[in-house]
Parts: C-alpha cells; structure tokens; sequence
C-alpha cells in the first residue's frame, strides 16, 4: 500500500505530509498525537475560574474582532457554548488567524483561561475545528489532535482525516515488530501494532500512556543496544592491568604530603578506584563532584597506584592553562617523591618537544601531563597504565575511545565537574562505572552572588578596593563569542586599560587566548604569587583554575553567558578561607530567559540545582552539544522525565548483548533489521565507520 492509494490523499496533501517527514504508510503510522481531547477534561465555558487554569473548551465562533491599533492590534475571538461566552485573543499574527476561522465554525480552544474583567480570556490557545455536530458527538471519546502546520491546514489536512487514514492503514497493515517478544513479555509492553490503535484510537488515558510508554521505550532500547553494541565491539571490557602495591608513594603521599585531611567523598572515590585497578578488568570510571570539591587530589592518588605498580600514568585536560596548573600542583606535590612528570602541549618548541616524547616512549618520564596533544600519534608510551581525562565533557566520546588505544589498554579515569543529572549520565556514560562526590572540602564559605548594572560601577569599584587592601584578589571576566572574537578581546582589552586606570595602586593583568602558552602560563604565574591583584580575563579562565587567594569575580555581560558556564566560572573564587563575592554584571539588553539564568545564579550555589536549570533551558542536546555528547534527540521519549523506562531500556538491552550480540536468533530478526542501520549511523559518529 501507498500513501496516495489512500482516500482523500491527494498530492497537494502528498506533498505537505511530506514536508513533515511522512514519506510512507510506516510514517503515517508513527505520526503520533501531540495531545488527546478528552470529554473529561472539556468545561463548559460558564464554570471557567479565569485564574490561570489549563482547559479544553468547545464552542461556536460567535464574533471575529480586531481591536486595538498599529503594534497593539490584536485579534479576538468569542466563543459561544451552551452556557456562557469567552474570548480567544491573538497579538501575533492577527492576519493569518483572522482568515483562519470563519464564524459559525465549531471549535476546541485549549489554553490558560484567564479572567479580565467581564471575559474569560485565553491567550493564543491552541485551536482544533471541530467541524459539524457530529464530531462533538466524537468528544465522548479521546480524540487524538495530531501537530499541525501551515502546509497541513493549507490542504486542509485535520486530526480527524490523519485519524481516519490510520484507521486504514490500520485495518490493511501488519506493522513489523523488531523488539523481541521475550522483551515485551518481560517488560509489559504491548505488541506494535496494538500499540498503534491503543494511541491512536485509545479508549481510556491508561491505554494511550501505555503505547507512548512502548513508543519511548522503542526509541530508547535502540540507544541502548547501539551503546551496548559500541563497548562489546570497540571499547570492549579488557583484561586489566593488576595495581595490587599500595606502596611508597600512595603512601607518602596521602601520610605526610597533602596538608588536609581528604573529605568523605574524596575517600570513597579513592576506594572505588583502588578496588577497580585490583580486579583485573579494565577500569573506566567517570568521578563526578561540583566545581571545587577536589577532584584532582583524587586524581594524583590514582596516578600514583599507577606508579607504585611501575606503570606511567597520563594526565589530560582540555585547555592549555589548565594542563599547566596541573603540571604545577603535580610538580609541587610530587617533588618531594622524585617523579618525572613531563607537559606536554601544543605549540612547543620541536627540540623539546622531541625530548619529551623520548623520554616518555623511554620510560623515563612517569607521568605526562597535557592537552589533547598527549594522544597524538606519535606520542608512545613505554607502559601506559592509567590515563585521566579531566573535565570530561570538553572532550568527545571519540578523545576516550582514543586514548584507550594508547598502550594495551590502560585504566581510564574521567573527571566532570557538570553534575549531570543521574538520567543524563547514565545514558552518556553507559560504559563507565560513576563515583559522586558529594560536598566540598571544610571551611569553604558559600560565594555571595549578586546582579548588579552599569549605574554601580563606582561603587562596586569601590568594593572591589576595600577588598584588594584586605589581601584579596579579583578576576574581571569577558564574554568571549567565537564568532566575534576580535571584537570581545577589544572589550577585554579596553577593561584592562580602564581597570588600570581605576586602579593605580594595583597590578591589572590580562589574559586571552591569543596570547601563546608562555605568555598566558606567565600571566597565571603571576595571579597565583599575587603579583597581580586583578587578572581580567576571557572565558580562558573557565574551567578548572585554581586559585585560592582570589575572592572576587566581576562577570561583564553576564547575560551573555549559559548557566552551567557561569557556575563554572564562579566556581574559580571560594576556594580558599577568604569570603567570595561574584558580581553578575548585568547589560542593557537582557532576555527574559537572561534574567532568569543570572536570578537563579543569584540565588544557589549548588551545581545540581544550576544543571538542571540549565537543562531545562536548553534541553539536552543543546545542554551537552548534542554533537560532543552523541546523545540523539529522541522523538518520544524525553530523557530527564523518562529516566525510569531509560533503566529498563538499558538493563534489557545490555542483557541482549551480552546474550547474542550478533542478533542471530530466529526471534531478533526483526531487530537486526532495524538496527543494523541506525548503529551504523551511529558508528560513522563516532568516526569507526
Ligand atoms: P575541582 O574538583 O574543581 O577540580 P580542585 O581539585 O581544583 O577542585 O580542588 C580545589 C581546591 O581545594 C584546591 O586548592 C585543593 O588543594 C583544595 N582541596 C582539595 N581537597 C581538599 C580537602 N579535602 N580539604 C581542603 N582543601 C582541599
Ligand atoms: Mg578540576
């Protein structure tokens, strides 16, 4: 069967379906409905409170009006039912919608209904022609209302035809079920084509919750499975290397070098990877804990297990000012042990460079640390036995796959410091075993935050001076947007000649990313020794750096920044046992959506708080760039509300895998077809295609 052998499906209708991504009768089937009108949720119009409650009325289009003029104009719409009148209004295309509804015309308006004076009015609701009386008859069963557009109402494509074509189909059609039957048996779900008629021809809301519940399950065991899929054949479960020494190291180290006591996370951090390295299986664990909760002692505690076993251990990290922090705290903390630990980054002098990378393939060198450069090709190692990946989320999927490859299969330790939700991490690091840390080191005093304007300049430049004679220090941050990046360092640069100015009795330094990694390493050298006492800086500051003296941030623009970075940011101050203070500067031009990022910065401290807030913003796939993450943007299933049926998806999923990972039983045929597809998609993503 094809599309256009059905009734009423001309091409002009071909075409529009076509528009939306329906180029079949398997489609058409699979274009579900955005929501249901059901009987029990339509009011009849004179029991509207009109105090924000969402509704579904249905009425006659009694008046068609515009009122108001020039930009105010909008359209109004009076919709009359057996007991009373109420008002649909548009203040945006008023044109369009004017010629949209004829008087006369029987409707189901869906919004808020809200009272002013003697009107229930509802703002831009969503609107369904119900068409001739009989269809109201229709609303004593569920009515499907399927997403609508231009092209769909220019052909005159309704729920109710999209409805009636399923039917059709329905009644013709054998839909193949790829999910296993023992998988359906096992987790309740109805069979595929029930499915179909239970959401489109539900009879109860119980029926239509349990197909979207199969629908997003589907959806989610692909994933699954692809996931599964991905580690069984590329980042596959390797023997792995045996750190069974706690020897000198570990031991001075944790005895006699760190000058606090760790907290209770960091130690069960620490127990969860030694227990790892002991087993004898590769370990691949994500340590996940809020800016400032000490994520790199826990590190060096693992690189010297590493160490203590006579493997070497590689230490990365994503920008070129953080590798070098790291070079110092671990060149300062292991000085005393006498360990080679060698940086190595980007723009390098070639001799150098060449020295390093002999001393390393060697064996001579103990621990490298670095940027991405520690992957490069023609980095070799004399016995890789553990590579860190800190802030993991700046690298993708592939930088971990690639690193595995380096030596025989080093244990993997990454570190992010974006709390994540448990849903989100759990489908973005399905492969790795998780360890929180939860709370921050003693003594820490929570960063006061506040959103302040231009118009306080003065005054917070007056703030900042008692504090620098107090002993403190500032960071002064630019937005820096990459498509402009000349134009930000000139904001940057101009800062830094006004702060100068402001303030004379001071040293101003500035930091940016053009500047070469001697520069910026001289720069940071400086901030850290409190030769300088204001450091402004672009976003190169972001993540990571540490420097516990510095109490005060100004964040010019902050407007401009997306939430999880301004915590970020923030997370640069409060880090020692001076009280912190962050100043959101706030510009002219703010979004709603602007406001409220920095109130809810203004408002918590806590990263789990600020990540979800953020989350719900941008939605996942903006959240982590989807492009990073490989995380797909899913049609039904929504991965923070549905983490219950992700847990199923992926515990059924990893159980096939492991079970018959090639899909060669009689009941997975159905499967393989349909996934051997999508997991090359997938592949070709990840660069192994
Ligand atoms: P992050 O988790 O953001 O990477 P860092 O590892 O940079 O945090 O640690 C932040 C600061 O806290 C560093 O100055 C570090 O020396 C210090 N620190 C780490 N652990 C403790 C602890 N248990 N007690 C006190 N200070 C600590
Ligand atoms: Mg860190």
């Amino acid at each position: 069967m094809k599309l256009l052998d059905l009734k009423k499906l001309n091409t002009k209708r071909l075409n529009a379906l076509s528009k939306s991504g329906i180029e079949s009768i398997g489609d058409l089937l699979h274009f579900l409905p955005r929501r249901y009108l059901d009987r029990t949720t339509v009011l009849p119009i004179r029991n509207l409170k009109g105090q924000g409650e969402e509704v579904t009325v249905v009425g006659r289009i009694k008046k068609i009006q515009e009122a108001g003029y020039g930009h105010k104009k909008r359209l109004e719409v009076i919709l009359q039912d057996d007991t009373a009148s109420m008002k649909g209004v548009w203040f945006k295309g008023v044109h369009y919608f004017k010629r949209a509804f004829k008087e006369g015309e029987i409707y189901a308006f869906f919004g808020k209904a809200k009272r002013y004076g003697k009107y229930v009015s509802m703002a831009h609701p969503d609107t369904d022609k119900v068409g001739d009386k009989n269809d109201l008859q229709d609303l004593t069963r569920i009515m499907p209302v399927y997403p609508s557009n231009k092209a769909f109402s220019k052909s005159y494509i309704t729920s109710k035809l999209i409805n009636q074509w399923q039917r059709t189909i329905l009644n013709t059609h054998q839909p193949p079920e790829f999910i296993p039957t023992h998988i359906l048996k096992e987790q309740n779900l109805p069979e595929r084509k029930e499915a179909y008629r239970m959401v489109h021809f539900p009879e109860s809301q119980k029926e239509y919750k349990k197909a979207r519940e199969r629908f997003k399950f589907e959806e989610l065991f692909l994933f699954e499975l692809s996931v599964a899929k991905m580690k069984h054949t590329i980042i596959e479960k390797q023997n792995g290397h045996l750190f069974t020494e706690m020897g000198e190291y570990t031991t001075t180290f944790f005895n006699e070098i760190i000058p606090f006591e760790l907290t209770d996370g960091q130690k069960e951090a620490l127990a969860d990877i030694k227990k790892d390295v002991r087993a004898g299986q590769q370990m691949n664990r994500l340590i996940q804990g809020d800016v400032g909760s000490g994520k790199t002692v826990v590190a060096i505690g693992a690189i010297l297990m590493a160490l203590d076993n006579g493997y070497q251990a590689a230490f990365m990290a994503p920008t070129e000012i953080l590798a070098e922090q790291h070079y110092r705290t671990l060149t300062e903390f292991l000085d005393p042990l006498d360990i080679n630990v060698r940086l190595l980054v980007g723009n390098q002098k070639a001799g150098l460079r060449t020295d390093i990378l002999t001393d390393v393939e060697g064996g001579n060198c103990e621990v490298v640390v670095g940027t991405h450069a520690v992957i490069q090709d023609e980095v070799t190692f004399n016995n890789l036995g553990l590579a860190v990946i800190d802030e993991q989320h700046r690298f993708g999927v592939k930088q971990r796959a690639e690193i595995l490859e380096k030596g025989s299969h080093p244990h993997v330790l990454v570190m992010s410091a974006t709390p994540i939700p448990r849903s989100l991490a759990m489908t973005l690091y399905s492969d790795l075993d998780i360890s929180i840390i939860k709370g921050l080191p003693a003594g820490r005093k929570p960063v006061k935050t506040a959103v302040r304007r231009d118009t306080n300049r003065q005054d917070i430049y007056g703030f900042m001076k008692s504090e620098l004679a107090d002993g403190g220090q500032a960071y002064v941050v630019y937005p820096l947007v990459e498509e402009s990046e000349a134009m930000d360092l000139k904001d940057a640069t101009a800062g830094f000649e006004n702060l100068k100015s402001q303030f004379p009795n001071y040293n101003v330094g500035l930091l940016h990313g053009r500047l070469k990694s001697e520069e910026k390493d001289d720069v940071m050298q400086q901030f850290i020794s409190n030769e300088i006492q204001i450091l402004v800086s672009t976003t190169v500051i972001e993540v990571g750096v540490d420097v516990p003296n510095a109490n005060i941030m100004i964040i010019e623009h902050a407007e401009r920044f997306g939430l999880s970075q301004l915590h970020q940011l923030r997370g640069r101050i409060g880090r020692g046992s001076r009280q912190s203070y962050c100043v959101l500067m706030q510009g002219q031009k703010i979004s709603k959506e602007g406001r409220y990022r920095l109130q809810t910065m203004a408002k918590t401290n806590d990263g789990f708080e600020i990540a979800e807030a953020d989350l719900k913003l941008r939605g996942p796939g903006d959240f982590l760039g989807t492009k990073q993450s490989g995380l797909p943007d899913f049609e039904v299933a929504d991965i923070v509300e549905d983490e219950g049926i992700l847990e199923r998806a992926k515990s059924a999923a990893w159980k096939l895998m492991d079970h018959d990972p090639n899909l060669q039983e009689d009941d997975h045929q159905e499967l393989r077809k349909v996934f051997t597809p999508y997991f090359k998609e997938k592949a070709r993503f990840y660069g192994m295609g």
